[in-house]
């Protein structure tokens, strides 16, 4: 459904009368496009004295073809401010978050990007170093609902030990990929297998070469964008869907040069079958993403059991019986990652929906109960929960519900599938093996729901 608003508020009409009665204005957001620099401009990198990440974040940097500036100058336009707050141990010293940002915030280009990175509180030294490091979350997620043009700003959380292992998250938050992820908390190193820093890719534009990917619901929707992007990346995706979708699936099976498998994710030998599939067709499978999903909605007051069972079936039972069995047998290949679909929904509850958000809840739940079982074998597990779509899902919801809800975020609109998309193939990169145990919104800071 295209969102005719925003077409209007580009339009030179459009941007007059948005003007004048100070309506919400989203700009159009920049997307990746293969062969894209990272930043199309200078990134100001700074950081509170004592910071340990400042140096190996700018040599990143550099080495991922950034122009660096150490010092702001006025006048100029940055495509990212990068601030190491990890050396702030006093609530006292979180005055150099404002000494930084106070006047540089003005200086961020359209679809900029501020990060903050810090250290993940629990793994403070001292009760007050913990008190301020907690505080970046508000510091961050409010600049970015105070950022506009289309820019973002997150904080990344570094666990003592991981500086190395922020590559990969640096250079999605950055770039064009993280177009509809915004005002969001990450953490790097803090699920189990402390230290892992994962595998640097041969070729950052083809990161999954060589990887097999599953993407269940992958005929349409968000499903067939997984499958796109992780195709585009290098993996050979095998696209799963009901019977019922079969040309859809053979269509975007083919498309991606993947292969295309018809099962119902819910039936009693699909996770038996899946296993022997990529054992003998495969020889072992890299990714699995579980996107299929449904919603069957109603007040609880008016949702018959059936409702109920066929929600929680698709979109948490059967997740799990997959991944016991894959973790179970010895088809998974070293470095695995397992990649859930939860929803804002899921994060904030939604009226009509107590069966998908208890579903999506889970899908959270799946996360942090599995995420430090699967380090201990290289493996890891996170999530995205994305808010408002573009989809056929969301193009169902009535007029007066879909213009808020595409509206009420920071972005003041929707997200595309891609935006999905990009978030797991970040998590799948082989260089993302310290990024364990998130659940990241990809939502546009949406304020319908969390
Ligand atoms: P969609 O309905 O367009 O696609 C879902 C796909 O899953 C379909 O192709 C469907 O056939 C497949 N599927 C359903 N039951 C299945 C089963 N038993 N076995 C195999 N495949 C099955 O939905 P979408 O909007 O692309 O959503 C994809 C995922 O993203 C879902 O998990 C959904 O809950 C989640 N999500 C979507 C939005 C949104 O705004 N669209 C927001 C939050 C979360």
């Amino acid at each position: 459904m295209a969102d005719r608003y925003q077409q209007f508020t580009n339009s030179p009409v459009g941007k007059f009368v948005v003007g004048k009665l100070g309506l919400p204005s989203p700009t159009p957001l920049r997307r990746y496009q293969p062969g894209q620099p990272l930043l199309e401009g200078p990134a100001l990198v700074g950081a509170a004295p004592g910071g340990r990440l400042e140096k190996t974040v700018t040599e990143q940097l550099r080495g991922a073809g950034v122009e660096i500036a150490t010092s702001a100058t006025a006048g100029s336009s940055y495509s990212a401010l990068v601030f190491d707050a990890t050396g702030i141990s006093d609530p006292k010293q979180l005055r150099e978050l404002h000494s930084f940002f106070q006047s540089t915030i003005k200086q961020v280009g359209t679809c900029g990007r501020v990060v903050v990175l810090g250290t993940p509180p629990e793994q403070a030294k001292s009760t007050r170093e913990r008190v301020a490091q907690r505080g970046l979350e508000g510091f961050t997620r409010s600049v970015a609902k105070e950022l506009r043009n289309g820019a973002t700003a997150q904080l990344v959380y570094v666990a003592p030990g991981s500086e190395g292992a922020t590559e990969s998250t640096l250079r999605f938050v950055l770039s064009a990929k993280s177009a509809f992820v915004d005002g969001q908390v990450i953490r790097v190193g803090t699920a189990g297998a402390g230290g892992a820093t994962g595998t640097t890719p041969a070729d950052w534009d083809k990161p999954l070469d060589g990887k097999v990917a599953l993407v269940t619901g992958a005929s349409r929707g968000i499903g067939a964008s997984i499958a796109e992007v992780l195709a585009r990346d290098g993996a050979h995706v095998v696209a799963v869907d009901v019977p019922a979708q079969g040309a859809d699936l053979s269509a975007v099976a083919n498309a991606v040069g993947g292969s295309a498998l018809q099962l119902d994710v819910t039936a009693e030998d699909t996770p038996a079958k899946l296993v022997e599939y990529f054992a003998e067709r495969h020889d072992g499978l890299d990714i699995v993403v579980h996107n299929a999903g449904i919603t069957r909605d109603k007040k609880l007051a008016n949702m018959d059991s059936a409702r109920w069972d066929s929600v929680i079936s698709v979109n948490i039972d059967s997740q799990l019986a997959i991944n016991d069995a894959l973790l179970e047998s010895s088809v998974l290949r070293d470095n695995a990652r397992f990649i859930g679909v939860s929803s804002i929904a899921g994060i904030a509850g939604n009226l009509g929906q107590t069966n998908y958000g208890t579903s999506k809840a889970a899908v959270i739940g799946m996360v942090e109960g599995t995420a430090p079982a699967v380090a201990e074998r290289g493996a890891t597990f996170n999530a995205v929960a994305p808010g408002f779509i573009e989809t056929r899902m969301t193009a169902a919801i009535p007029v007066t519900i879909r213009e808020p809800a595409r509206r009420l975020s920071t972005l003041a609109q929707g997200g595309l599938p891609v935006d999905v998309a990009e978030t797991i193939a970040w998590y799948a990169n082989p260089a993302s093996a310290a990024v364990n145990g998130n659940v990241v919104r990809v939502c546009g800071q949406a304020m319908i729901g969390a």
